[in-house]
């Protein structure tokens, strides 16, 4: 290790660049006292931590009266302790040290707090800047959706898709495909009024969408895997629909294959899951995912890459689950999975990013 550091002090010098590699020494070693520190300090703050600095403080306390009333300490203390003042010492010392855990406590609490903040700043921001969205009412029927040689964008940005024409009949199931960024989310936003019409026109039962139109009370947004709350199976379905009644929630679950590995657990529907739905496999999610769409009752369905997460035998359960509930609907898929593509009455392919510049 010397020589090579002395080889290394050779090169250096030899480059002439003691001055710039001491500077950049200097600042990798503050930088990480910096780390340090933080990471010491937050470890300190752990309720562990300070937990067994309170449970010492207070066991310090107590042999400390204990050993004054026995009159065992060998040399003055300085002070005489009855039995009364010791034992109210004693009984006061915990509360004495409660705001130490409560710190603990409080920290965490900040910790969280702080986290959640970053995550959703952004997109606080990004809601204030977007145009205003109008909910179109909650239609019954499933909607026949026409896209005319239309070109998508996200507020001034670029072109995300352009010259995508399709026409998605009530009771189809249609495939968007194409490679990564070829917009296929993009054609999905664009009808909860998440993306901007540049060019050409977007028919819902032949009347034109209107920029800022959305059709999110009509629609069941199913994503790659379904976002999971704390709490039981039939809570995580019913957060599609506050008002479903119990009977509605059992029919979802039944007819989206929940019910059929709830049953596994004694406790069925009413089964707390795990935070985020740990050891929950992709397909079962996404039955989870489907039964919310159902209670939703909606009849617009736009999922986005659902089956990424799954297995061949969930891809193969999802696929047969969305062609039972075909009927009644319409469903736009924006996918890459081959099998999944072949289930669909239609495939269109999204325009490739050569046609987008030579339009741009
Ligand atoms: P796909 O779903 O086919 O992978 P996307 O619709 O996600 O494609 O993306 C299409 C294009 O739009 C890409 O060039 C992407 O960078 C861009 N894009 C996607 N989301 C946003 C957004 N929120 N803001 C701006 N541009 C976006």
């Amino acid at each position: 290790a010397f020589q090579s550091a002395t080889a290394h002090a050779g090169l250096i010098r030899a480059f002439r660049s003691v001055g710039r590699e001491t500077a950049t020494l200097r600042a990798a070693s503050e930088d990480l006292r910096a780390r340090t520190m933080s990471i010491l300090r937050a470890a300190f703050l752990t309720s562990a931590v300070l937990e067994f600095f309170a449970s010492i403080s207070i066991a310090l306390v107590a042999v400390y009266v204990g050993f004054k009333l026995l009159g065992v300490f060998p040399f003055s203390t300085g002070e005489t302790l009855t039995l009364a003042e010791g034992l109210t010492a004693l009984i006061l010392a915990p509360e004495y040290f409660a705001p130490i855990r409560r710190l603990s406590g409080l920290h965490h609490d900040r910790a969280d707090g702080a986290a959640a903040a970053a995550m959703i700043a952004p997109w606080l921001e990004s809601a204030s800047q977007a145009p205003a969205i109008t909910r179109l009412p909650k239609r019954t029927a499933p909607p026949r959706i026409r896209f005319t040689d239309v070109a998508l964008a996200y507020g001034d940005g670029a072109i995300a898709v352009s010259g995508l024409s399709f026409d998605a009949a009530p009771g189809q199931i249609v495939a968007l495909t194409g490679p990564s960024g070829s917009g296929k989310s993009t054609c999905l936003l664009a009808l909860i009024g998440r993306a901007q019409l540049r060019e050409g026109k977007i028919e819902i039962d032949d009347r034109a969408l209107a920029p800022g139109e959305s059709l999110a009370e009509s629609a069941a947004f199913l994503r790659q895997a379904p976002w999971l709350v704390e709490g039981t199976l039939a809570e995580n379905i019913a957060l599609a629909n506050p008002h479903a009644s119990r009977a509605a929630i059992d029919t979802a679950a039944k007819a989206a294959g929940v019910t059929e590995f709830a049953m596994a657990h004694a406790a069925g529907l009413d089964r707390r899951l795990e935070r985020f739905g740990q050891g929950l496999s992709g397909g079962q999610k996404q039955r989870i995912a489907i039964a919310r769409a159902i209670v939703r009752d909606a009849p617009l369905w736009l999922a986005d890459e659902p089956a990424a997460h799954m297995d061949a035998e969930g891809e193969a359960a999802f696929i047969a689950s969305l062609r039972r509930l075909a009927a009644g609907r319409t469903i736009l898929v924006a996918t890459h999975s081959e099998t999944l593509i072949a289930a669909c009455d239609q495939v269109i392919q999204m325009p490739s990013t050569e046609h987008r510049r030579a339009s741009a």
